[in-house]
């Protein structure tokens, strides 16, 4: 680990830190234990889900269970692991009967995926459902509650974010359905088909900007 790359783990554990004292939205004493987030210092891809199941609360790990079951699967189709991607969730608690009711405790949480993300410096974002979208801004909340369908996919702009360094940076952005939604829809072929092309999409888009000087 360079010198650099060990300054950013520092900074991520002292975020660790902050969200495992926190108890600003209320979820911090009806949860287990914080899902802070797990992967690689210096990872190019970074994959933000909505917010920790039954098994994540009770492993401490994001994408633990059933959904990270099929999550898995979605990256082996197209050549990927796990193991070279940060993985986290907008929320860091397990929310009661694991759901995300309204806005304000992803806006009380956000703060901490947008360090994460201003840590990791990712250069891909893989963002599955509409709490990871809000939170990066890339959903607007006036458009939180309408169907979201023709806005999925590789995000056309590069996004930006400021690293740790204080430097303006860009990452791609691929928004698709989330892993339970997919699994959980009767007509789940057709999107699980758009899902895995929306990745897909987002694996060539990476391999055709790579090597990167930054
Ligand atoms: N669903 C999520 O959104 N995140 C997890 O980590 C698990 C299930």
């Amino acid at each position: 680990m360079g010198i650099f790359l060990m300054e950013e783990q520092k900074q991520l554990d002292k975020l660790k830190e902050e969200a495992i004292a926190c108890y600003e939205c209320g979820f911090g004493k009806t949860c287990t234990q914080k899902v802070f987030g797990e992967g690689p210092m210096g990872a190019h891809i970074m994959s933000v889900s909505e917010a920790p199941g039954a098994d994540e609360d009770a492993t401490g790990r994001p994408y633990a269970g059933k959904a990270g079951h099929f999550w898995e699967g979605m990256l082996r189709s197209i050549g990927w692991d796990r193991s070279f991607i940060y993985v986290c969730n907008t929320l860091k608690c397990r929310p009661p009967n694991n759901k995300i009711e309204g806005l304000t405790e992803i806006d009380t949480c956000k703060h901490f995926l947008i360090k994460q993300v201003s840590i990791i410096q990712p250069k891909l974002i893989l963002v599955f459902g509409k709490p990871a979208a809000y939170a990066l801004g890339i959903l607007a909340q006036a458009d939180y509650g309408k169907p979201v369908k023709f806005r999925l996919g590789v995000q056309k702009g590069p996004y930006e974010y400021v690293g740790i360094d204080g430097k303006k940076k860009t990452a791609r952005i691929m928004w698709t359905y989330h892993p339970s939604y997919l699994q959980n829809k009767p007509d789940g072929r057709a999107y699980c088909f758009q899902a895995y092309k929306q990745l897909y999409d987002a694996k060539k888009l990476l391999e055709a900007e790579a090597p990167w000087d930054g």
